[in-house]
């Protein structure tokens, strides 16, 4: 999502006549785009805002400015600080390249966010970013041949440890000819695979008169774009509402990728409950094995809190049960990080300690480890398709030593790939034979 935002900011600049530069030393202004979710991501942002500060002494002409969730969910308290300059929440991304503008000419400081986030964003709002976003949106091919696309804004499920609805809003549904517009347009600037985005994409909804757009009608009017090749949505929630729709056009498209990212945060229905998810660990192994029967090869992958408020060792264990059942390709591990203003954090005492949560990090991550070994062993010998994402990290060396160098792509699972290869075939499908693997890569050669 913030990729995504980067991305939008960027071509707006651009139009307006910015230029970019990577290096802080040559910048008329940073922007720092942030996220708010846990509170390291936080702590980075204001350790850069440090070193601003720093620059800030010999250059006081730098204009800095936060912009995303962050920038929402502490508004003027940022602008206390001498360094920054402009504060943009992300319902006001639309106005940043007014606001950068503004703040180069008259130096004049004001945050840009919205006052009453949890009602609803306001309707002139939600207007400006359907344009920001469909002038913008064919702009985002920061990875060849890749594009996102936002299918909602927002989130109304409240989980009790998450920051998302305070800082991005209510839930929108996007119009689905706003989106199947901006799929063809990226089809014809050479996009080949679109990913569908939303905190809950899976809840897509969108009313026309008498009849209702849900994600599985978007997923079929997408596939037939001429152009796309392979479709896939980011992130779902463990939830029965058109989830057999989805499944079914997963199984019935060869465009939508057969993967399913299904967060299940815990294992612990005690935890589930009181993180407000409103399923149990047993319910949603059966909506796993739905989804593995309505689609064979479905690759599933999940996201796990541990140390959430009042976790037992107990309960502990019934998380490493639900990964040792769900059988994740990957599972993303994070430490519950309190967040202010959350539920969790305004009723809830951080109670495990640090030392308890690193310990059942270290032990799950150990069990997700063992499961995606063998589950990527069973590509040994096979012949997958892959998208090329670019040149990996280690491909200078091949390149050093006058050999094609290493690339990285992935398959339609999602499987990270890494073979050597012209770098040519960044942004095109290529077929690669498996010979070797670790637990979240897979090695071949070009076949
Ligand atoms: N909407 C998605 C969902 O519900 O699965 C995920 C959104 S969140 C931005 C990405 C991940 O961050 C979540 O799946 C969760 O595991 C993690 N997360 C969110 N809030 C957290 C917190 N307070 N502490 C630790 N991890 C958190
Ligand atoms: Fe946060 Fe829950 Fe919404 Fe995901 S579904 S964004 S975890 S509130």
């Amino acid at each position: 999502m913030n990729k995504l935002d980067t991305a939008l900011v960027t071509a707006a600049l651009k139009e307006a006549g910015f230029g970019l530069t990577e290096s802080v030393k040559e910048a008329d202004v940073v922007l720092i785009n942030t996220c708010s979710v846990r509170e390291h991501a936080e702590q980075r942002v204001l350790s850069h805002l440090g070193h601003l500060k720093h620059i800030k002494k010999s250059r006081p002409d730098l204009v800095v400015g936060v912009i995303g969730c962050m920038a929402q969910r502490l508004g003027d308290r940022l602008l206390e600080d001498n360094t920054v300059d402009i504060v943009c929440g992300p319902a006001q991304l639309p106005e940043l390249t007014q606001l950068v503008t503004k703040a180069l000419q008259e130096r004049k400081k004001s945050p840009a966010v919205t006052e009453k986030i949890r009602q609803r964003t306001a309707e002139e709002h939600s207007q400006a970013l359907e344009e920001f976003e469909s002038v913008y949106g064919i702009e985002n091919r920061q990875i060849p041949g890749q594009a996102f696309v936002r299918a909602m804004r927002g989130c109304n499920n409240f989980c009790t440890y998450c920051v998302v609805p305070y800082v991005r809003g209510r839930e929108v549904s996007r119009p689905p000819e706003a989106i199947v517009e901006q799929i063809r347009k990226l089809a014809h600037h050479g996009i080949k695979q679109v990913t569908l985005l939303g905190q809950r994409v899976n809840a897509y909804k969108y009313k026309h008169s008498d009849t209702v757009w849900s994600l599985a009608d978007l997923l079929g009017a997408a596939s037939d774009v001429e152009g796309i090749e392979w479709l896939r949505f980011v992130t779902s929630y463990p939830s029965e509402e058109f989830f057999d729709e989805i499944l079914q056009v997963m199984a019935a498209s060869p465009k939508v990728c057969n993967y399913l990212h299904m967060p299940a945060q815990n294992g612990s229905d005690k935890i589930l409950r009181a993180m407000n998810r409103h399923y149990s660990s047993g319910w949603y192994l059966e909506l796993l094995d739905r989804a593995r029967a309505a689609v064979p090869d479905i690759a599933i992958a999940g996201d796990f809190i541990i140390g959430f408020p009042g976790e037992t060792d107990e309960d502990f264990e019934a998380t490493v049960q639900l990964a040792k059942h769900a059988r994740y390709k990957n599972a993303f591990i994070f430490k519950y990080s309190p967040r202010p203003g959350t539920t969790a954090d305004n009723r809830l005492q951080d109670t495990v300690p640090a030392e308890v949560k690193q310990r059942r990090n270290t032990e799950l991550l150990a069990v997700q480890e063992e499961i995606s070994d063998e589950l990527s062993r069973a590509f040994l010998g096979k012949e997958v398709k892959v998208l090329v994402e670019g040149l990996s990290k280690k491909s200078q060396v091949n390149m050093e030593a006058g050999r094609n160098p290493q690339l990285v792509g992935r398959t339609a699972g999602d499987w990270i790939v890494v073979f050597n290869g012209p770098e040519s075939l960044a942004g095109r499908f290529t077929e690669v034979r498996i010979s070797n693997s670790s637990p979240f890569t897979l090695f071949g050669e070009l076949t």
